[in-house]
């Protein structure tokens, strides 16, 4: 059985085509592209607007979101910010983590995107013991009976997992290494679950890992497979510089924050006398599978390292100016031979089309000139530069690539008279009618089709955190 959208108009081969026939067959991976077909077959469900292929969050923490509106009280840092979020990580249970994600990802598929990294390190019970330990009681719901014969093992990355497959989001769950709380500090209480004590514990728990879901959740057809595993090291401030070659090993994307605040550059330069950059070129990490996440604040040679090794780099311009991280050199990156993408990081919002503006609007910002990046090289930052961070089979309407695309109204006030595919730079979430994973529809008219209502599953979230004031 196949199934068939006709778009009025769509992305298709990096510009715009009108009359669009996509086919896709029952595993949700696209069969057929056509494009000037005038009239719709009567067998296709008609898609008005523009289509865009899905969006891809290469960064994103789902718990953060939480913390939208909550902030801003009294200015504060990133510093003080990061207080906050670990108050909130400190509430995380893997039942509470699955009931907040499946609306964070409800919201993440309303907003534009399809697929998501998310950068995982709440691995433990909050005092570090890990599920399905020896001390497993002390770390299931008490009372709960009904749930002692479900595997306790990886009980975090099960909830995230089982939110974005229920929610029908493609995830590529980034497991992170969190070892230290500065460059040679220890782990504080609040960190304790994320660690996992030293490099080898961390290797062994990701391998564990990996076989587990490559049973509970195998990778099939590009449209079937929602749940791909890979790996993350938080920051040079999180994993010794020693431990850092242990990750040149691994197959697939490795994720990186690099440089986000200077501090982190003073002390870097105070513990290894090099920037964050070099300390992971040093270690043999820089290379295409890579993914650098802000790279804010780079030396002209942390800009060539990258570019030259063809990095990627998530650039989260919206949590960026949320934070006051600054603006990182994305021009210049690109221009040196690295990928851009787009990620959301802390959600301060969860648009799309808003983080796609926000990159273009900083790059103006800092240098005075429009036009920094075409409306068509923002749509691949969108679209395939995700793809590539995350090697997901997505960010293309193209034969072998899963059916994953948002339909974008062409006729509202923000959108009416836009042209073509400079309305990358007009819609926002807004305009985002429809949107479909494995050529299912997931969201319509902003309305979850199997989840309902995503405030209501806020509501549920809220409720389950204990925070419903
Ligand atoms: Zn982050």
């Amino acid at each position: 059985m196949s199934t068939r959208f006709w778009c009025e108009s769509a992305w298709v081969d990096g510009k715009v085509a009108t009359g669009v026939l996509l086919t896709a067959d029952e595993t949700g991976t696209l069969t057929s592209v056509e494009t000037g077909i005038d009239t719709p077959p009567t067998i296709a469900e008609v898609v008005p607007g523009f289509t865009l292929p899905g969006g891809v969050n290469a960064h994103s923490h789902a718990f953060h979101r939480i913390l939208r509106g909550r902030t801003h009280g009294d200015g504060g840092t990133f510093w003080t910010w990061r207080e906050v979020m670990y108050s909130v990580a400190a509430k995380l249970t893997p039942e509470s983590y699955e009931t907040v994600a499946r609306a964070v990802f409800a919201e993440m598929l309303a907003g534009g995107y399809t697929s998501v990294g998310e950068f995982h390190y709440v691995h433990h019970a909050p005092d570090g013991t890990p599920y399905g330990g020896d001390n497993e009681e002390s770390a299931r719901p008490r009372g709960d009976v009904s749930a002692r014969d479900e595997p306790r093992t990886h009980a975090m990355e099960r909830a995230l997992a089982r939110a974005a497959a229920s929610a029908g989001l493609r995830i590529r769950l980034l497991d992170t290494c969190y070892l230290t709380s500065g460059i040679d500090t220890e782990l504080s209480a609040e960190q304790a679950r994320f660690g996992d004590g030293t490099i080898d514990g961390y290797m062994d728990r990701h391998a564990a890992l990996s076989e587990a879901f490559a049973t509970e959740f195998p990778i099939g057809a590009p449209g079937e497979s929602f749940v791909h595993v890979g790996s993350a090291i938080h920051s040079i401030r999180a994993v010794p510089a020693a431990n850092l070659p242990r990750f040149a090993e691994l197959d697939g994307p490795v994720h990186v924050h690099l440089s986000e605040q200077p501090a982190e550059n003073e002390a870097s330069q105070a513990a290894y006398g090099t920037t964050p950059t070099q300390v992971l070129a040093r270690s043999g990490v820089v290379a295409s599978n890579l993914s650098a996440v802000h790279a804010t604040h780079l030396s002209d040679e942390d800009i060539a390292t990258l570019g030259g090794a063809e990095a990627n780099i998530v650039m989260c311009p919206c949590t960026e100016a949320d934070l006051a991280d600054g603006i990182g050199p994305a021009r210049e990156l690109a221009d040196a031979g690295a990928t851009i993408s787009l990620g959301s990081d802390q959600h301060v919002v969860l648009d799309a089309l808003r983080e796609t503006q926000g990159m273009e609007a900083g790059e103006r910002l800092r240098s005075g000139q429009r036009g920094r990046f075409s409306p068509a090289e923002l749509i691949e930052s969108l679209t395939t530069g995700g793809a590539r961070s995350l090697d997901l089979p997505v960010g293309e309407l193209a034969v072998g690539k899963a059916c994953d695309f948002i339909a974008v109204a062409t006729d509202s006030m923000r959108t009416f008279g836009s042209v073509g595919e400079q309305i990358i730079l007009s819609a926002t979430s807004a305009d985002v009618h429809m949107t479909v994973s494995g050529a299912r529809v997931r969201v319509r008219d902003g309305v979850h089709a199997e989840l309902g209502s995503i405030p209501d599953l806020y509501r549920e979230a809220f409720a389950a955190l204990g925070m419903e004031d």
